[in-house]
């Protein structure tokens, strides 16, 4: 893989992460709403600390699971693996493989590009 090709497929991959995000985010915003009409009172429990759970540490991690899980398909996807151990190449795996060549778990080659003669090599 090339570093263009590395940089085309995480394009793709973030032109379509504001899907999850949305998705995500859509129970919070919903409570959100929710929260200020009578509606939500009906379901609600008695007791605080299970509607402040119900209310927001629920939607929360349905956010959190829902772009976990974007990152976790969108990795594979998208081809955003390094070929040797698997390992999602986002953040900063991916800053790694584009500026030394190597994959930040393992150390091996993710880029054949002669820029990098050094990559693959342990401690680079
Ligand atoms: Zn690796």
């Amino acid at each position: 893989m090339t570093r263009e090709e590395l940089t085309r497929r995480h394009a793709d991959y973030g032109r379509w992460r504001w899907i999850a995000g949305a998705v995500g985010a859509m129970p919070l915003l919903s409570v959100y709403f929710l929260v200020h009409t009578p509606y939500l009172k009906g379901f609600l429990p008695g007791a605080k600390f299970l509607a402040v759970l119900i209310l927001f540490f629920v939607p929360l991690g349905w956010l959190l699971a829902v772009t976990r899980l974007y990152e976790r398909w969108g990795a594979t996807r998208y081809g955003l693996r390094c070929p040797h151990c698997g390992e999602a190449l986002l953040g900063q795996a991916l800053r790694r493989a584009i500026n030394r060549g190597s994959c930040l778990r393992c150390g091996g080659e993710v880029i054949a590009d002669p820029a990098f003669p050094d990559a693959g090599r342990p401690g680079t």
